[in-house]
């Protein structure tokens, strides 16, 4: 056998094990639940050529108002793309804490805007009655 040839098959017998082995990695995220199958046709994209994953993987990230890491997990991200109709574009910004936060405060925002244009109504009808 020639070096070169031996050499090739050396490459080629790296190449299996490196696949078996990120095969092998995938079976137990499967099984474990950190990697889950993606249902492209349940997945949603605004994009005209929309790179949708095979599969989720759970994924650190760093939050944008606090700075934490956090774990976003390919549950979590199949309930937001699949069943809460997410882009597939978009990605965890916040971590937990945070995202509870901030939907306080739109819900608080949203309710001070209310109260807003219901004084506003309650002062123009008053106004009317006097004028
Ligand atoms: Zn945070």
């Amino acid at each position: 056998m020639s070096n070169k040839r031996k050499q090739q098959e050396l490459k080629q017998h790296r190449v299996g094990k490196a696949e078996r082995k990120a095969a092998q990695a995938l079976q137990a995220g499967l099984r474990a639940g950190s990697i889950i199958r993606v249902d492209k046709s349940k997945v949603f994209s605004n994009s005209v050529l929309p790179t949708i994953p095979e599969y989720y993987h759970d994924k650190w990230f760093t939050c944008k108002d606090c700075g934490e890491e956090d774990l976003w997990t390919a549950k979590q991200q199949r309930q937001w793309y699949e069943e809460q109709g997410g882009e597939i574009e978009a990605i965890a910004i916040r971590c937990k804490p945070c995202r509870q936060k901030e939907k306080l405060r739109k819900t608080e925002a949203r309710k001070v805007h209310l109260e807003g244009l219901e004084k506003r109504r309650i002062e123009k009808a008053e106004s009317g009655h006097r004028g």
